[in-house]
């Protein structure tokens, strides 16, 4: 069997998928559709996200529908509302040739009352979050005792989130005899418990092995130092003039600081987390679905029901904490057959969170550099080239202004003009890249310690100033609580912590060197107290002594940690936009496909992508 047909599927059915463009289904359709048509059967399915696994389960359900009944017959569970909102969309589109057939997606955020009126007039496939689900069967308004079908969809982000007393109670008041299909992408041990718990002896199927990311996606990694990781995220997206891509972030602050600084850096960007209102959210997602934003910065439960195939890449912008997350983010791209690439970018210190997720997924991540400028440059003038190959001429507007045009350029060859042209554009992308160093941490990609006096000189000493502090480990004071000393006195945003020596009566600190005099004066004038004793702090050599670290019990690179990120400080760690080795990042007038060109309509590559608004000129939603 190899056809929707021939899976068994009503002449509506099929006409739905025909309108979708649905021609052959895929791995996890062909063996889940005929086994939930045939069989009443518990289903556990191993399924990556992307694999189809919507249809999979929705599509024998529409095939079984009863229609003249306004019971809820069918329940898919899913993790959070986008998720629910596209699955719910995707079976009313499976289902627009079906008459009769009423799905309902309910979710937090959402008014109730709303969902209530819609439960009464008669529903028979709801598709909803556990919370709002437990609150409607709390309600009495969503009766489930006729239920013929329960899906888990991606029990294990279910469970990450924290779910698993809403299960229970969901399952609670469900009919005995009904068919539970549970999906899943990772099966951790917390997933095969609630296997164990909710399905009665199932049939397992698999698309892919389990835990395994896509075919499709090539994993690299970029190693960078801290301070690189957000010029490195830059220099993919010049590199790639058509990114099509997610940056996963850890936190909703990181995420939208990220994406803050890319706007302000002119690239086609938004952000999309769980601090942004439903609306907001849908708004950003309509955006980035469209195309009308290249690159969407999000964290990894806001992502969650995002359903686009096509994107060219999935940046990391630091590693998950959990290693299956991994799956889930570089699952976003290389979906529908086509290819894809995931990055990640780490630290030498984060390198060794790559093995475990190399396991995982059962591929090994490249080790790329990250792009020159001249490979920047050379990308970038091809694109400029094809855009000049493909642009459309509009011969009767445009012949008025020819003759002056040729009468001005006739002293011009042909060479000479082509130069030219190509260069109102070029130039401005030449001149930012032209001293643009090397990102690659090449003492990090070497394995070399850094705090090692065997390493070479550090790279970032030059951009450190190292400071002497009257307290040390007698003090009680820790790497952590001088950090949040240093926090504490509020110098900076995002200012940048180096290595840290605690000693026994005293102790070294570096800080980014921009900041020397804040922190000087943030020290000097706030009269600081630490455990009693009053703290003074002194500009130092940076030299570092073997006696110091093997007394101070080894050194602590707080840089790696990443910047200290504060509220309430004032934006000055912000402007700071470094470009390299700290060169500001010249406003640049290139069209860029990463990014969008401030003003002028007309001259940026539209390709696919959206408008050439200025993005510091878009309204924030
Ligand atoms: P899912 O894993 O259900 O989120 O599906 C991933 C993407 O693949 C969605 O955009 C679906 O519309 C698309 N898709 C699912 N099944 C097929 C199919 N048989 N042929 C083409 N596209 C499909």
């Amino acid at each position: 069997m190899s056809t929707f047909k021939e899976l068994g599927l009503n002449s509506q059915i099929l006409q739905a998928l025909t309108d979708l463009g649905f021609e052959t289904p895929t791995e996890i359709q062909l063996k889940a559709i005929p086994q939930v048509l045939s069989s009443k059967q518990d289903l556990k399915a191993f399924a990556q996200t992307g694999t189809g696994k919507t249809a999979a389960f929705s599509l024998p359900i529409l095939e079984q529908i009863d229609v003249n009944s306004n019971d809820v017959q069918a329940i898919i569970l899913s993790p959070t509302r986008e998720l629910a909102m596209q699955i719910a969309s995707n079976i009313v589109e499976f289902s627009k040739h079906l008459k009769g057939v009423k799905t309902l997606a309910v979710y937090g955020g959402a008014s109730i009352e709303d969902q209530v009126r819609k439960l009464n007039k008669g529903v028979q496939i709801i598709v909803g979050t556990p919370g709002r689900t437990v609150d409607l069967i709390n309600r009495k308004q969503l009766k489930l005792s006729n239920l013929k079908w329960l899906i888990l969809d991606e029990a294990d982000e279910m469970l990450n989130m924290g779910f698993k007393d809403e299960l229970d109670k969901i399952l609670a008041v469900t009919p005995k005899e009904k068919q539970t299909l549970l999906f899943s992408a990772t099966f951790p041990k917390e997933v095969e418990g609630i296997a164990k718990a909710y399905l009665k002896n199932p049939i397992e199927i698999s698309a892919g092995e389990k835990n395994k990311g896509t075919d499709q996606v090539s994993h690299q990694y970029y190693v960078v130092s801290e301070r690189n990781r957000y010029n490195a995220i830059k220099r993919i997206a010049d590199v790639n003039p058509d990114i099509y891509s997610i940056i996963f972030c850890r936190t909703r602050r990181e995420t939208q600081e990220i994406a803050d600084k890319l706007i302000s850096d002119g690239y086609n960007v938004d952000a999309l987390h769980g601090d942004l209102s439903q609306a907001q959210r849908d708004s950003v997602m309509e955006k980035f679905r469209n195309k009308t934003l290249q690159i969407l910065v999000a964290t990894d439960v806001a992502a969650r029901g995002l359903d686009v195939t096509d994107l060219t890449h999935v940046i990391n912008h630091k590693l998950p904490d959990q290693i299956e997350a991994y799956t889930h983010r570089s699952g976003r791209t290389g979906r529908a057959g086509k290819e894809g690439i995931s990055i990640a970018i780490v630290t030498v210190r984060e390198k060794s969170k790559l093995h475990p997720i190399e396991r995982l997924i059962g591929k090994k991540f490249i080790s790329t550099p990250i792009p020159t400028g001249k490979e920047i440059c050379q990308n970038q003038l091809l694109k400029l080239i094809d855009k000049v190959q493909d642009i459309k001429v509009n011969e009767t507007e445009i012949s008025d202004f020819l003759p002056s045009i040729y009468e001005k350029l006739k002293d011009l060859d042909r060479e000479e003009l082509i130069k030219k042209f190509v260069s109102i554009e070029f130039n401005t992308f030449l001149t930012y890249y032209q001293n643009a160093p090397d990102l690659n941490d090449s003492e990090q990609m070497r394995g070399v310690d850094r705090n090692s006096d065997r390493g070479s000189k550090r790279r970032d000493d030059e951009n450190m100033t190292r400071f002497f502090i009257n307290i040390g480990k007698k003090d009680k004071l820790n790497p952590a609580r001088l950090i949040g000393l240093i926090n504490d006195q509020r110098i900076a945003k995002n200012i940048e912590i180096g290595q840290i020596e605690i000693l026994d009566t005293f102790s070294f600190f570096e800080l980014d060197k921009t900041y020397e005099k804040e922190t000087m004066s943030a020290f000097g004038g706030n009269d600081v107290d630490f455990e009693g004793r009053s703290v003074n702090v002194e500009i130092t050599t940076k030299q570092r002594t073997g006696q110091a670290r093997s007394g101070g019990g080894g050194g602590f690179r707080g840089g790696d940690r990443g910047p200290r990120k504060r509220t309430g400080d004032s934006d000055r760690g912000n402007d700071r936009k470094r470009f390299g080795d700290g060169d500001r990042k010249p406003k640049t007038d290139f069209g860029g496909f990463g990014r969008k060109r401030p003003g002028a309509p007309g001259t940026i590559a539209k390709s696919t992508f959206g408008s050439d608004q200025n993005p510091k000129r878009r309204k924030r939603i």
